[in-house]
């Protein structure tokens, strides 16, 4: 065994750093306890958890600089901890499945919507086959009546596919693309990238301490900032051109958005991103009760945002690598104060460049 290890007791300590890891923690004033010490290794090393995202691992590396600079290793903090911890861990899911579970009742609900909509239409097309049928025309007249009716049917089922198909691709809170959608056009933009060179440029917005924002005004008026956000990029994006076909807007889920600019429009995602900013920044958020009264206005509510392009050498995984080069920016922007955009700097890797329009 290694001398640095006898230090330990209980607790195997030579995972890195030559062995100084266990003199490390002594310092810190960490019991020697196999727990804490398991706990503060697992947090230590959670930077290199690639399926988590930076704002996880940058809310499980605060949670560790608490512990290590509190000095309480007490059962009830371990707990506390540990509680701590698995929140950061599951908050992300357990938002997707509410959001999930949300869009599904509204699919259906409209499903249901649709098939009582269409029981009328039916029937009005089965009574006029009847009577064509029955009127003693020509058969020739009876067939091409027959035809008309059918054809009807046909134009009505794919009115209804298209209605479901933009349905199960729409956020029902804020209106705006939903992660599937965002799936779909981030795949297709990088097809037509690999294809055609066509240039490709994702945003990632987050809202700046939105859980502060809950805490303060509870969860219905955090829905309605929500909306406001999604309305403030709907108008920015105005501002430089037409939302669907080269800028698309998504709720990437919770409080993060997600924005793809496709051909031509990715090459304004700074500006774009600036006016998110700016425009957010000004815009006074108003509560009012159930009334319609004012409660409390002058609130402001901040945006951080992330930026990166398509790059050749993420070609064997694109999709992949601009996600989470977007989402790198994004926490930078976090770091360097929030309410800041941050871009990826090309041709080195976790380099940033807050983008300030001056
Ligand atoms: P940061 O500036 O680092 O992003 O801080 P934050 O508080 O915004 O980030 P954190 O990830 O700690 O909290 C996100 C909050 O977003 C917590 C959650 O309650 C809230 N949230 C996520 N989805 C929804 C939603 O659909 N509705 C409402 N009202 N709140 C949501
Ligand atoms: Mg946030
Ligand atoms: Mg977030």
């Amino acid at each position: 065994m290694r001398s640095s290890n006898q230090s330990c007791d209980r607790v195997e300590c030579d995972f890195s750093l030559d062995g100084k890891f266990c003199e490390m923690l002594d310092r810190a004033g960490i019991p020697k306890d196999a727990k804490w010490r398991t706990l503060i290794l697992y947090m230590r090393g959670i930077k290199e958890y690639s399926y988590l995202s930076e704002m996880q691992k940058g809310q499980v590396q605060n949670l560790l600089m608490e512990v290590l600079q509190g000095g309480d290793f007490s059962d009830d903090k371990f707990r506390d901890v540990l509680q701590r911890e698995k929140e950061i861990m599951v908050a992300p899911y357990e938002h997707r499945l509410k959001a999930a579970l949300h869009e599904t009742a509204a699919l259906a609900d409209e499903f249901k919507q649709m098939v009582q909509r269409r029981k009328g239409d039916v029937k009005h097309l089965e009574d006029r086959s009847v009577q064509a049928v029955t009127s003693g025309q020509d058969p020739e007249e009876i067939v091409s009546m027959l035809q008309a009716t059918f054809r009807e049917v046909l134009h009505m089922m794919e009115q209804d596919a298209a209605a479901l198909d933009q349905l199960s691709k729409t956020d029902p809170l804020t209106g705006l693309n939903n992660r599937r959608a965002f799936d779909e056009v981030l795949s297709h933009g990088v097809r037509e990238w690999k294809l055609h060179n066509t240039p490709l440029s994702l945003m990632m917005l987050d809202i700046d301490h939105f859980k502060n924002f809950n805490d303060e005004f509870g969860h219905r008026i955090g829905d309605q900032a929500l909306t406001t956000v999604a309305t403030i990029i709907r108008k920015s994006i105005a501002q430089f051109g037409d939302e669907g076909v080269d800028i698309t807007p998504c709720r990437y889920g919770g409080e993060e958005f997600g924005i793809i600019l496709h051909g031509g429009a990715a090459l304004i995602a700074d500006e774009l991103a600036l006016s998110v900013r700016r425009r957010m920044e000004n815009y006074n958020f108003i509560i009012r009760d159930g009334n319609g009264d004012i409660i409390r206005k002058g609130i402001h509510i901040t945006i951080s945002s992330g930026i990166a392009e398509a790059m050749e050498e993420w070609r064997s995984a694109m999709t992949e690598n601009l996600i989470d080069a977007a989402d790198k920016a994004l926490y930078y922007a976090k770091r360097m104060g929030r309410n800041r955009v941050a871009k990826f700097v090309p041709g080195n890797p976790d380099s940033f460049t807050i983008i300030d329009g001056s």
